[in-house]
């Protein structure tokens, strides 16, 4: 299972004065969401093994330094893991999107990465969920050839967005623990 992070694991950081949103830039503002280890151990409980597919420009566009965003993603890893689960690979793009390269996503250079480090041999891409809360998660997923949750309300920009684009979410909710409770019924 491939994993976007910001928005999936942890708060994205808003900032009130600027207006802006944008993903923790240092490891003291690593807001881990309170139902995520426990999910995060009820997917693993349910065999699938987990990567975190991630954009992180942020270094690239001057904002912060390398190593803090190294140390950010450590951080996200080890409260999100808190209840038990491992996250086997890491895929991060430090790019920005003029920088052309082929990991960003909607790219799939990081889900082909990913799913070669989880062993993706012995599974079929259509039992690869990419899950996330940005279009570009779900067009790099439908890219991919892998089935895709999207977690969003169902009245947003986003929704726009995949209807002029034919896009379709295999599962549409409101978090990972919706996400992982609809797995588990589908059982
Ligand atoms: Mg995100």
């Amino acid at each position: 299972m491939l994993l976007d992070r910001d928005g999936v694991l942890n708060a994205v950081c808003v900032d009130p004065e600027q207006g802006t949103v944008d993903s923790p830039l240092h490891p003291s503002q690593v807001k881990v969401y309170p139902w995520v280890p426990d999910a995060l151990a009820r997917l693993a409980s349910l065999g699938y093994a987990l990567a975190v597919v991630t954009n992180q420009p942020s270094s690239a566009k001057g904002k912060t330094t390398r190593k803090n965003l190294e140390d950010t993603h450590a951080r996200v890893l080890e409260l999100a893991c808190a209840g038990g689960a491992v996250i086997r690979d890491s895929q991060i793009c430090f790019h920005r999107s003029e920088d052309g390269c082929a990991c960003r996503k909607p790219g799939t250079g990081m889900l082909e990465a990913a799913f070669a480090a989880l062993g993706g041999s012995g599974t079929t891409k259509d039992d690869v969920w990419m899950v996330g809360d940005g279009v570009t998660d779900v067009e790099a997923g439908v890219r991919f050839g892998a089935r895709t949750a999207f977690f969003g309300p169902r009245k947003c920009d986003a929704c726009k967005i995949f209807e002029s684009r034919d896009l379709v979410p295999d599962f549409w909710g409101k978090n990972l623990e919706a996400f992982v409770d609809f797995l588990e019924k589908r059982r």
